[in-house]
C-alpha cells in the first residue's frame, strides 16, 4: 500500500512514498500530510471471520489488509504489548452503561489515557524502523498533559530514536507532570515551560523552523519526526479498536451482524474520529459518527455550519483539557477523502491564511452524511458524570462531553459506542468536584475521596507516582529550549 498527500504533490517529493517513508517523516508537500492511496474492503465477511478473534488477531489482520512495509516479526513484537494492559486478552473492554448506551475502554494501558492505544505499538515500530535504517531521530513533543506521558513510556529506552517534551510547568494535572518528570531513561528529556500549553507548542513551532537548530541536528546525523496523530503510524493503530468494539457488540448480543452503530468520539485532534471514519469507509456498519467536543467547538460549528471559524478564536481551558483545540490536525484527511487534494490545499491555505474556511452546500451535505456534532459545557459535563455515577459508571470528563452528543445527536434508536479516553485517576479534581462538591482540590486529595465515594481502589501505577523519585527537574524559559535540547542530544 502507497501513501499519497493531502495537498497534492509539489514536484520535489516522491508523488507516493511507502508506510514506513510516511510514518519517519510524516510531513508532506504544500504542508500536508500522508493519507493511504485506497483503502482496503473489509465488508461483512471479514467481520464474520473476526468474531471469534483476540484483539491481537484482529489488528494483525486489519494491518495485512494494508499491506504495510514492515516485518510481520516487528509487528507482532508490537501488537504484543497490548498483552501489558489490564486484561491480557482484551485491552479495550467494552461495557454497558445504559439501555444503548456502551462504553468503549481505551485507558487501560500504561499511562491510563488513550494515547497507549495507539502510541504503545507505534514506538516499537518506529524504533525498529531507524535501527534498520541505521538512522537517528529526534522525536519533538509539546503537550498538555496526555501525549507526553504516552511518547515517553513508549519510546523509553528504545534504540535511535530521542524524545525532547515540553510541558507547561503548572499547567498539567499532577498525576500528568508526575508522569512524566518521574521516567528515568538516558533517551529521554522532559522540559517544563514558564508559560501554558500554547507557549509550549509555539516554541516548538520556532524550533522546527529554526536553522541553526536544524543545522546542528544534520551535523549529529539527527533527523526529525513526529508522535502526534499526523503521523499516519499512529491512525492505523485508532481503526482497530472501531472494529473491536462492533465484535464486541455482536458479541454481547447487543446487535446482530451487520446492524448498524453509532460511534460516539470526545474529538481534539480528530484521530480517534478519523480511525472511526477510516473503519466505516473499509465496511463497518456505522448509521453516523458523533463528534462531541468541549467549549472549543471548532468541530461542531465545521459539522453543523460548513464553517471552520478561527477568526478572533483564542483555545478556552476547559474541564476536558486533551480537547482544548482549535486547529484539529486530522480533517484535513477527511476533506481529502472527501473533496480531493486540491480543494484541501485550497482549504486549508484558507485556514492559515484567513483563519476561516466555508464549504458549500454540497460539501456539507456530504459531511454530515457521516458525522453528526455537538460540543458540552463544563456544567453539562459534571451533570452527566453525577448521573452515569448515580447508576454506577465512574467516568472522565472527556468521555462525559460525549454523553451530551449521545443526547443531541442521534435521530435512530441505535446502539451507540462511547470512546472513554481516560481514566478516572487523570482527571480526579474535576471527577471528585462532580461527585461530592469539593473544589480545587490536589490531585492526591481528588483521588482519595472518589475512592472512598466509589467505593474502589487508587491504582497501583497512580499511587506509586507519588513516591517515585523527580528525574526530570528541568523548568525554563522559552528563549533557552533550543540550547537545552542541543545540551541533551
Ligand atoms: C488526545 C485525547 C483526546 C482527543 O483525541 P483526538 O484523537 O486528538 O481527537 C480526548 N481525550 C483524551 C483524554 C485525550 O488524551
Amino acid at each position: 500500500m502507497k501513501f499519497i498527500e493531502t495537498r497534492g504533490n509539489d514536484g520535489h517529493r516522491p508523488p507516493e512514498v511507502s508506510f514506513s517513508s510516511a510514518i519517519l517523516g510524516p510531513m508532506a508537500s504544500f504542508g500536508g500530510i500522508y493519507v493511504p492511496k485506497t483503502l482496503p474492503d473489509l465488508g461483512l465477511e471479514f467481520l464474520q471471520n473476526h468474531l471469534q478473534a483476540g484483539y491481537k488477531t484482529l489488528a494483525r489482520d486489519v494491518l495485512a489488509a494494508f499491506e504495510i512495509d514492515i516485518d510481520q516479526v516487528v509487528i507482532d513484537e508490537a501488537l504484543e504489548l497490548y498483552d501489558h494492559f489490564d486484561d491480557n486478552s482484551n485491552p479495550a473492554p467494552l461495557v454497558k452503561v445504559y439501555d444503548d448506551l456502551y462504553v468503549s475502554e481505551l485507558y487501560h494501558g500504561p499511562t491510563r489515557a488513550f494515547k497507549d492505544m495507539a502510541l504503545q505499538p507505534f514506538g516499537l515500530l518506529l524504533s525498529s524502523l531507524a535501527q534498520k535504517r541505521n538512522e537517528n531521530y529526534l522525536i519533538l513533543a509539546a503537550t498538555s498533559g496526555d501525549t507526553g506521558p504516552a511518547a515517553l513510556e513508549t519510546f523509553k529506552n528504545r534504540k535511535n530514536v530521542q524524545v525532547a517534551c515540553l510541558y507547561p510547568d503548572g499547567g498539567t494535572s499532577d498525576v500528568q507532570r508526575l508522569q512524566m518528570v518521574t521516567e528515568d531513561a538516558p533517551n529521554l528529556k522532559v522540559i517544563g515551560i514558564h508559560g501554558d500549553f500554547d507557549d509550549a507548542q509555539s516554541a516548538l513551532k520556532l524550533l522546527l523552523s529554526s536553522e541553526s537548530f536544524n543545522a546542528k541536528l544534520k551535523e549529529k546525523h539527527i533527523s526529525l519526526s513526529a508522535a502526534n496523530s499526523v503521523n499516519f503510524g499512529r491512525i492505523i493503530f485508532q481503526l482497530i479498536y472501531h472494529i473491536h468494539s462492533y465484535l464486541e457488540l455482536v458479541r454481547q448480543s447487543a446487535i446482530s451482524m451487520g446492524e448498524k452503530i453509532y460511534l460516539d468520539v470526545p474529538s481534539g485532534n480528530f484521530g480517534n474520529a478519523l480511525g472511526g471514519y477510516y473503519a466505516m469507509k473499509m465496511g463497518l456498519p456505522v448509521e453516523k459518527i458523533l463528534i462531541a467536543s468541549n467549549k472549543n467547538n471548532v468541530l461542531t460549528q465545521l459539522i453543523k455550519k460548513g464553517q471552520y471559524d478561527l477568526r478572533g478564536a483564542s483555545v478556552i481551558p476547559t474541564t476536558s483539557p486533551a480537547m482544548d483545540i482549535l486547529k484539529s490536525s486530522n480533517v484535513e484527511r477527511v476533506l481529502y477523502d472527501l473533496y480531493g487534494a486540491e480543494r484541501t490545499k485550497e482549504l486549508m491555505q484558507l485556514l492559515d491564511n484567513e483563519k476561516h474556511y466555508e464549504l458549500t452546500g454540497q460539501e456539507l451535505e456530504q459531511l454530515q452524511d457521516i458525522f453528526n456534532a455537538d460540543y458540552c459545557e463544563n456544567s453539562e459535563g459534571k451533570e452527566y458524570i453525577k448521573q452515569a455515577f448515580a447508576k454506577g459508571y465512574l467516568m472522565d470528563p472527556h468521555t462525559a462531553t460525549c454523553l451530551k452528543a449521545y443526547d443531541t445527536c442521534r435521530s435512530k434508536a441505535l446502539k451507540t459506542v462511547v470512546y472513554s479516553t481516560a481514566e478516572w485517576t487523570k482527571f480526579s479534581p474535576t471527577i471528585a468536584n462532580a461527585l461530592t462538591g469539593e473544589q480545587d482540590a490536589h490531585d492526591i486529595d481528588a483521588l482519595v475521596s472518589i475512592a472512598r465515594e466509589a467505593n474502589i481502589e487508587i491504582p497501583g501505577q497512580i499511587s506509586a507516582l507519588f513516591e517515585k523519585k523527580i528525574s526530570q527537574k528541568t523548568v525554563i524559559d522559552k528563549e533557552d529550549i533550543e540550547q537545552e535540547i542541543l545540551a541533551f542530544l
